[in-house]
């Protein structure tokens, strides 16, 4: 195989990046594991997945982005030999690792440049797609990108912290001038910034804080506030009684710090003995039917004496006046949420939810293809603060919540978020 036979493969859409998500390797090697891939004849022979390696998660499939046929890692290094060891090394075998230096010099060549600085690409590595909030994130993004002359690759880890390693890992193979995440897993990403880093690429930290790691910059809507309007919602139409805490997913960091804002609002009702916490659990990877089932549990645990869910964001939301209503008390016990999703949105305006978080997407979105052009140009950003991460003060743009109850809901419509038919219905009549 030449050089030009595989430099179609280095910008095309069949790029492979391993799962690795541990352990630490230098750029060279880490671009190095990636190509070889392609030498093995077998590499598309197969319509087999990825085998996880031992020390992968054991709920994660390791299928890789990007590819039609997904490969078997036995098959493309036989013997396991790509298969990555406890301490952290991959193994590879003699024939492999022949090809694996001739590899080695590719990559530095095709990691050498980037994109002109009129026309950069921005690999936009999301979280979940799946969830309603990510979407319009993506589209508002693209949009606003595509305007600034870049060109984005879209990638959704569907709640994966192996494959967002892995996507990342492909973005960077790509040889994107910049990286914007929204990480799954707030504290596993340091290698592979350390590696965008190490290749010249910028890194944006999108909505949620990537811990421990030399990132570039943040944009995000202030989540303390966040937390402080659920709980001040549903302390408004519940100031006494049990309250059950339903948290965000363990590994993003926003769910903590929604937390600490609702704290900061219950805690001085707790002291003064009108509400008390009865049970509180974090949902994870926010996932609507798992928040049913938490709920469900703890009526069942109380015997239907709570009177108000602190719900972290509106799909849990969703699952927790499920489980009410399975008791008949949707609309009685108030539930919090946040993104003015629309199912949401129409359950405030029902009643079965007492409020949303309406965070303009639009703006975060469109700021943060900004700024990401504005780092590919060398260009100074408007930063309103710094947060820390562990690793640095980072440049933050904090975007401030705007709180959506029965009173205020149509500011989703006069703000273009919805029309009014997404919301009330076709040929229902204006408010
Ligand atoms: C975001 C929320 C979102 C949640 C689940 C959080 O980090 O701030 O807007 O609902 O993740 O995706």
């Amino acid at each position: 195989m030449t050089k030009r036979d595989l430099l179609p493969l280095a910008f095309g859409e069949g790029i492979l990046s391993l799962p690795f998500s541990q352990g630490k390797r230098s750029g060279l090697r880490g671009c190095a594991e990636r190509y070889a891939y392609f030498l093995h004849p077998k590499a598309h022979s197969t319509r087999s997945s990825f085998r996880r390696t031992p020390e992968s998660s054991p709920n994660t499939p390791c299928e890789a982005p990007g590819i039609k046929d997904a490969v078997s890692f036995g098959r493309i290094f036989k013997l396991d030999s790509g298969v990555r060891r406890n301490d952290g090394k991959a193994r590879i075998g003699m024939a492999a690792a022949v090809k694996y230096l001739a590899l080695a010099a590719l990559c530095v060549f095709t990691t050498a440049a980037h994109a002109s600085k009129d026309h950069p690409v921005i690999g936009f590595s999301i979280d979940d797609l799946r969830l309603e909030r990510w979407a319009h994130d993506r589209d508002y993004f693209v949009a606003a990108a595509t305007k600034l002359g870049a060109t984005v690759y879209v990638q959704s880890a569907d709640a994966s912290e192996e494959r967002q390693v892995a996507q990342l890992e492909n973005l960077i193979a790509r040889r994107v001038d910049v990286l914007v995440i929204v990480p799954f897993n707030s504290k596993v990403l340091s290698n592979v910034v350390a590696e965008a880093e190490q290749n010249g690429i910028k890194v944006i930290s999108y909505d949620r804080l990537i811990l421990n790691a030399n990132v570039d910059a943040y944009i995000t809507f202030d989540n303390e506030r966040v937390g402080e309007l659920q709980a001040q919602g549903v302390l408004d139409r519940a100031p006494k009684g049990n309250y059950f805490l339903l948290g965000g997913s363990p590994t993003d960091n926003n769910a903590k710090i929604i937390r600490q804002g609702q704290m900061k609002v219950l805690q001085p009702a707790i002291d003064n003995g009108a509400i008390k916490i009865v049970g509180q659990q974090w949902t994870p990877d926010w996932d609507a039917s798992k928040a049913l089932r938490i709920v469900e549990d703890a009526l069942t645990a109380n015997a239907n004496n709570i009177q108000g869910v602190v719900a972290s964001n509106d799909g849990t939301a969703g699952g927790a006046v499920q489980a009410l209503a399975a008791q008949g008390l949707a609309g009685e016990v108030p539930v919090s949420g946040q993104d003015a999703d629309l199912a949401a949105v129409k359950r405030v305006i029902d009643g079965t939810q007492a409020m949303t978080v309406y965070k303009p997407i639009k703006k975060i979105a469109t700021e943060a293809a900004q700024l990401a052009v504005q780092l590919v140009r060398n260009e100074q950003p408007h930063y309103t603060t710094t947060l820390n991460n562990g690793t640095k003060d980072v440049d933050t743009v904090l975007l401030t919540p705007i709180l959506l109850t029965q009173k205020n809901v149509d500011v989703v419509i006069q703000d273009g978020f919805y029309t009014h038919d997404q919301v009330y219905g076709h040929g229902a009549d204006k408010p």
